[in-house]
């Protein structure tokens, strides 16, 4: 085994089955301590002091040993608009920041059933470097079907409230019905809310205005139609009993309508990413498209910011996503700010981003555990297999030094994206080494050959069965 502060490798040469990654600081949602951690055929088999390790030890000396990480907000494209993401680039980018579990829908290939399902995992056989689940749409005249492909395996199904992306919206009607299908499988939802009529409305209004600046995209996506939109969905999760995600919380002010409704019965989680706390409203104006995502970055001020990583801290917002949905410069470029997609990329930087607000202080390392790996598991079924170090648990670790920095570039993005929002900025943490089911699959921030990322079922799967 040689150095891993060198650059040298940390892969065993000729893995003999067990890896233990000895010396190192295991940091859970949980707390923090001096153990180390036996991988034995794929899973944790031991943690403790002073485990005998064999020719295959990791020497994790002075190094920070995380569970890896779930992202369960990602949109990889494939089968899809593969010009803007694939799966092997993608989860290149996921291995390579510690990301060792995803779920992933993409809008322009929507899974609506069950053979939708089949078909995508058939596709995605050997693409994949992280494992990764699947979650499906709802479609306003395919609600009936939603039990099915919930017995076929989707991690959860995503709604949104207003046509984007190609998705339709569901009116609130839609939305009380699919809920209740949801709630009577004990399903999971993912909902992305803001108010049809606002939007619509407000584009209306915009474009007779012959507006074609960057800073529209904050009104045309305004707080209102967000809030209005969350306070309708949160009721009727309420009202339905099922259990529902409220995707990219983008403002302090949301995440208290959500509390609210948690507070009178409905079970919610509310999910953070990176660019509600670190991005600024007013960046749409002098950077347009590359700043164009819904709901946009809200944050003005110093401030604001702080209240979100608070709101992170507290668990009110209960945990983060990247909501990586990339283009290319080019593509950002190509059309007006009407046309170009929504959305950035984000596998490449939220670890980084995390990692560097908890060695400043702005979380422990303990809520970093949590907010990017014990909590998303938890919510959606995947816990204690992922977001978990403990005996049975898959052996997907993170390696991190925390004594070194890096400045996050362009060049470094490995998502097809090429480039980061976050260019330039200073962060504080070092990726030594990912590791997916006891293999090492990406050291000092570059992948590894081959594609070992294999189908996670959803909670929900009546079967096991690969569809390869
Ligand atoms: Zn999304």
């Amino acid at each position: 085994m040689q150095d891993q502060r060198g650059g040298g490798s940390l892969a065993p040469e000729q893995p003999s089955g067990d890896l233990v990654v000895a010396g190192g600081t295991v940091v859970t949602a949980g707390g923090v301590a001096p153990l180390d951690i036996r991988i034995a055929a794929g899973q944790i088999s031991e943690i403790g002091p002073g485990l005998d390790g064999g020719p295959d030890t990791v020497d994790a000396t002075g190094l920070l040993v995380f569970p890896g990480m779930v992202d369960t907000h990602v949109h990889l494209m494939d089968p899809g608009p593969t010009d803007r993401e694939d799966f092997p680039t993608g989860t290149a980018a996921a291995a390579a920041r510690g990301v060792t579990t995803i779920v992933e829908h993409t809008h322009a290939r929507p899974i609506r059933d069950a053979r939708d399902l089949h078909d995508k995992r058939r596709h995605l056989a050997e693409r994949a470097h992280v494992d990764y689940g699947l979650a499906a749409h709802v479609w306003p005249d395919r609600i009936r079907d939603l039990p099915d492909l919930w017995a076929a395996g989707v991690t959860f199904f995503k709604l949104f409230t207003c046509t984007t992306h190609g998705v339709p919206g569901l009116n609130a009607a839609d939305t009380r019905d699919a809920l209740q299908v949801i709630a009577g499988v004990d399903g999971r939802a993912l909902v992305h809310c803001e108010d049809e009529s606002l939007t619509s409305t407000d584009e209306h209004r915009l474009r007779a205005a012959g507006r074609t600046d960057g800073a529209l995209v904050a009104e045309w996506r305004s707080r209102e139609a967000e809030l209005v939109a969350v306070a309708v969905v949160t009721e009727l999760a309420r009202l339905t009993g099922a259990r529902v995600t409220i995707a990219h919380v983008s403002s302090p002010a949301v995440a208290d309508v959500i509390s609210a409704a948690r507070r009178r019965g409905a079970d919610l989680a509310a999910e953070a990413c990176p660019q509600y706390f670190l991005l600024r409203e007013q960046e749409l104006q002098t950077e347009g498209a590359l700043r164009k995502f819904t709901p946009p970055a809200r944050a003005r001020s110093d401030t604001d910011e702080e209240t979100m990583w608070t709101l992170l801290r507290s668990g009110k917002l209960t945990h983060v996503s990247s909501d990586h949905a990339p283009s290319t410069r080019a593509q950002k470029a190509a059309g007006d700010i009407w046309d170009v997609h929504f959305g950035l990329p984000g596998l490449d930087t939220t670890l980084p981003l995390l990692l560097d607000a908890a060695l400043r202080g702005r979380l422990s390392l303990e809520d970093l555990a949590r907010v990017y790996a014990e909590a998303p598991a938890r919510r959606y079924g995947l816990y204690p297999r992922k977001g978990h170090l403990g005996p049975g648990a898959d052996g997907d670790l993170l390696l991190i030094d925390p004594d070194s920095e890096e400045e996050l570039t362009d060049e470094r993005v490995l998502s097809k994206a090429g480039w980061t929002p976050y260019a330039g900025r200073r962060v504080r943490g070092g990726h030594v080494a990912t590791v997916l089911r006891g293999r090492v699959i990406a050291e000092h921030g570059r992948p590894s050959e081959g594609f070992d990322g294999r189908f996670l079922p959803g909670p929900g799967a009546t079967t096991t069965k690969e569809a390869t």
